[in-house]
């Protein structure tokens, strides 16, 4: 099986979730199935390993899950992208316009402290407007690192979040 046939019978879709008329992707069922998830990381090693990356930046809560895997096996460090008010030192805020209002996230201004020029994988499980990531990316670059590519396990292509990015978009399934 290739990897997209194993994501595909491994994500489930939930309708209405959270709210009506909202196909949820639901990737627990990828992570507790121990096959898939270990495709899906040796999957994305293979594509990053010779990329020069210095840190995966993972977006709260499930790019954590999937960047952090991943950190480990590239044997390079990560960085958690929260939601305002969760991280404890100084911190660089963006904030994003949801459908209603807005979000803000944040990110640690050392984060990348020790590595001249610092090269950044940016993760999450789904990009769907793409305004959780384009607020992400722009931290990236204001705590002074590049993000050398964008990845996510599934894009929502109708709502053309990608387009939305500076940086080269990856993903593995588009819905
Ligand atoms: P957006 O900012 O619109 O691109 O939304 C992306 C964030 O919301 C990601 O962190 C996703 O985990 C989550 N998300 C948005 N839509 C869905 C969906 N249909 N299923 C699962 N997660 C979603």
């Amino acid at each position: 099986m290739d990897i997209k046939e194993i994501l595909n019978n491994s994500i489930r879709t939930i309708p209405d979730f959270p709210k009506k008329g909202i196909m949820f992707k639901d990737i627990t069922t990828l992570l507790n199935d121990k096959d898939a998830f270990k495709s899906l990381i040796d999957f994305l090693k293979e594509r990053y390993q010779d990329k020069n990356i210095d840190f995966i930046a993972g977006i709260e809560s499930r790019g954590f899950i999937f960047g952090s895997a991943l950190a480990y096996t590239l044997n390079v460090g990560f960085v958690p992208i929260r939601k305002k008010g969760k991280l404890p030192y100084t911190t660089i805020a963006e904030k994003y316009a949801l459908e209603y209002g807005f979000d803000e996230v944040e990110i640690h201004i050392d984060a990348f402290r020790d590595i001249k020029n610092p090269k950044v994988l940016l993760i999450d499980d789904l990009i769907a407007t793409g305004g959780t990531a384009k607020a992400a990316e722009t931290l990236i670059k204001k705590a002074g690192a590049e993000v050398v590519e964008s990845c996510f396990i599934i894009e929502l292509q109708d709502l053309e979040g990608a387009k939305k990015l500076e940086s080269p978009v990856f993903s593995i399934l588009k819905d």
